[in-house]
């Protein structure tokens, strides 16, 4: 690792924060050197918060109608091809049982923005669920919504909140997203999250179009500040029914580097080795644990579902990825010296643990 790296590493270790510039030069072209001293001090901090303890979150994908139109999103409004499909209130439910018997004590509802889930409903569903499982936490992924929502979600029991921020540079984001959508929306509503008391997710793909090591030097300076619970980290992954279709998926390997760029950032932070990790590269969860990650979100939706809620190309929900096989997940974690638990993993910054 040269000089410069070095020292910006050890201000980052220190708690001190780091210009763009350093952000910028500890994004850019790390080698596999760099990477493994990453790691190591990753994996060191997150086994003093957290043990070796991998959480799991059961995603229940509830619903692929988008009215949004994210040039990446393969549940994008204009893709015609997509099979829409939406869980019922009973079906919902009936995963999370299945959920529950298996040993999650997390759910995460996440699906397109679908104007047919109203705040009545979300609020209805968050207590159904909340009211049949007291001792699990829920979390929410359904994108943007007004002030008002949030609180009523919050107030019927929803726990934390997933909203990717997908990049904080402007024209970037406008690269990503249709006129319509900004940034500044988005960022709004990660803030509102936070103050209403969410434990709140903020994240980016890695590789997206158009992104450079400017703008990942801003997504870091952004999590430097909001400082959110949870960060979602995974490869962008092409999808044949969108506009980026063709272009070539992010790198694993830069991933990994910034899982652990983030850990050492955000000790205490909730990391989730993502789907899109374990679909770009076939030991991408193992990977991501052993880079500072300390969750993962096997899939608990019908299998009817799964197959259609196809964010990209060749999207994993079988083996490892599907809750039912959840007995596997557990041998591969062991196989690399992690555990399993039946825990909600709540974050520990905030419970003082
Ligand atoms: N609609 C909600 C939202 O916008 O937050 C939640 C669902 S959205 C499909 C969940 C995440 O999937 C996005 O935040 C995005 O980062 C990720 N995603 C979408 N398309 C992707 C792709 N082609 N490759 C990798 N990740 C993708």
């Amino acid at each position: 690792m040269n000089r410069e790296k070095e020292s910006c590493v050890k201000a980052l270790e220190e708690g001190k924060r780091l210009t763009r510039s350093q952000w910028k030069t500890l994004v850019s072209d790390p080698d596999g050197e760099d990477a493994e001293i990453l790691a190591q001090k990753a994996r060191r901090i997150r086994e003093e918060r957290y043990g070796r303890a991998v959480f799991i979150r059961g995603l229940i994908e509830f619903t692929d109608y988008c009215r949004n139109d994210c040039y990446y999103c393969g549940i994008r409004k204009s893709n015609g091809r997509a099979a829409r499909y939406r869980l019922t209130r009973e079906e919902i439910l009936e995963c999370c049982r299945q959920g529950y018997a298996l040993g999650f004590r997390t759910f995460v509802l996440q699906g397109g923005e679908d104007p047919f889930f109203t705040d009545e409903r979300m609020a209805e569903l968050i207590s159904a669920i909340k009211g049949e499982f007291r001792d699990c936490a829920l979390t929410l992924s359904i994108g943007e919504r007004e002030e008002e929502s949030y609180r009523a979600f919050r107030k019927a029991g929803a726990d934390r909140y997933l909203l990717r921020h997908e990049t904080a540079d402007p024209e970037h984001y406008r690269l990503l997203h249709p006129a319509g959508m900004s940034l500044e929306r988005r960022m709004g509503c990660l803030r509102c999250l936070k103050e209403l008391g969410f434990q709140t997710g903020a994240g980016f793909m890695v590789g997206s179009p158009g992104q450079t090591p400017d703008t990942l030097a801003a997504d870091l300076e952004f999590l430097q500040e909001l400082r959110p619970e949870m960060v979602g980290i995974g490869p962008f992954l092409p999808h044949r029914d969108t506009p980026f279709c063709g272009r070539p998926g992010g790198s694993v390997e830069l991933t990994l580097y910034l899982l652990s760029l983030v850990r050492i950032l955000l000790p205490d932070a909730l990391l989730p080795a993502t789907t899109a990790l374990g679909t770009a590269a076939a030991d991408g969860r193992e990977a991501g644990i052993l880079a500072g990650a300390n969750v993962v979100m096997p899939n608990l939706s019908p299998a009817g579902a799964r197959e259609k809620y196809q964010l990209y190309d060749g999207k994993l929900c079988t083996g490892n990825e599907a809750a039912e096989n959840l007995e596997a997940l557990r041998r591969s974690m062991e196989a690399i010296g992690y555990r399993v638990v039946v825990d909600r993993g709540d974050y520990r910054g905030m419970i003082g643990g």
